[in-house]
């Protein structure tokens, strides 16, 4: 075994296959030589997959990253960059080389990542499959928010419902007054509000949760392998960074906030069956004054029928 890791690890060194680990914060732990050359990255050098992006894109070289804003194109591949277990696209090179790369995600939120050169192979159909991935892409994608929609979240929850996935806890989001906020503002307003908040989020949660859109303001947050009360210390943590937002700059005061149900995951649960209770979680926080987490079991049990 010792003299098998021995080899591993010299052999990655020489091989042509990118290789680089990630961990769940995306800091990039281990990459080999040939992930280093590609992406410019000094041996033993602390970057986070984000760094190395920004720092790419500015300089020209490594992957081709078509976007006018890198902000944008960081918080849409950010909500998106490993919440499935195993994925595989074609990415292209500055340097005019195509990669195939695969992920591979652990349960707990670190990726391995492999790139092979393919640039030789059916280059005649490359466009048409990198159109597909685009649009397979922009189907999972909120327009206005660059977050994932409801389709994605979806499936993403399927995933952590099934008799072979975690389980874990599932939050509903609804931004408060938002009505009043298109009256008082406009709606350009409100649609910089949503951005504003989809960004923070993003930000705020794990590698291993999964934010999307689900319809006009409100958002939902898929927790595998999280138990309720640790998904509310996320959400916590989450609505404290969004009540110090100020989002609109001509109005310097106006602050926001949001108020969420937690409900977690039963044996035999379907999406419907979640995103029932966490609504139901969701509208005892509204009723209780807004801004603030309810968990399913923070609601009183309605009074049972007395006899006679
Ligand atoms: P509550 O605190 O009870 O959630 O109050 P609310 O006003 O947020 O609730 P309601 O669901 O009645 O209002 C949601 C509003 O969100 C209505 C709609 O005009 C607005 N909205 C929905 N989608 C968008 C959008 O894409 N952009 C903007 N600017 N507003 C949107
Ligand atoms: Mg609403
Ligand atoms: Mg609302």
């Amino acid at each position: 075994m010792q003299e098998a890791l021995q080899y591993l690890q010299l052999l990655q060194e020489k091989t042509p296959v990118l290789v680089a680990l990630f961990d769940a914060s995306d800091r990039l732990r281990y990459a080999n030589a040939a992930f280093r050359a590609a992406m410019f990255i000094a041996e033993g050098e602390d970057i986070t997959w984000e760094e190395m992006v920004r720092r790419n894109y500015h300089a020209g070289r490594g992957t081709i990253i078509n976007t006018s804003d890198i902000d944008e194109w960081i918080i849409v591949h950010r909500s998106r960059r490993g919440k499935q277990r195993h994925k595989v696209f074609e990415v292209d090179f500055h340097d005019g080389r195509w990669l195939l790369v695969t992920q591979t995600v652990s349960t707990d939120g670190w990726m391995l990542a492999h790139a092979i050169d393919v640039t030789a192979f059916r280059p005649d159909e490359r466009a048409m499959r990198l159109d597909r991935d685009r649009a397979l892409y922009a189907s999972y994608t909120d327009d206005l928010t660059g977050v994932a929609n409801r389709r994605f979240v979806a499936a993403r929850v399927a995933d952590m419902l099934a008799p072979d996935g975690l389980g874990g806890a599932f939050c509903l989001i609804d931004l408060d007054h938002f009505k009043g906020i298109n009256d008082r503002f406009g709606h350009q307003a409100g649609d910089l509000i949503l951005r504003d908040f989809a960004a923070r989020m993003v930000r705020e949660v794990r590698r291993s949760d999964c934010f999307g859109r689900v319809g006009g303001e409100e958002f939902v947050l898929a927790m595998p392998a999280t138990s309720a009360g640790a998904a509310r210390a996320l959400v916590e943590r989450a609505l404290d960074v969004v009540r110090l937002a100020r989002p609109l700059p001509e109005r310097p005061d106006f602050a926001y906030s949001f108020s969420a149900g937690i409900a977690h995951s039963r044996p035999g649960d379907t999406f419907a069956d979640l995103y029932a209770r966490a609504d139901r979680a969701l509208y005892a926080a509204k009723m209780a004054g807004r801004s603030r987490i309810h968990l399913e079991q923070d609601m009183p049990t309605p009074p049972s029928a007395t006899p006679g």
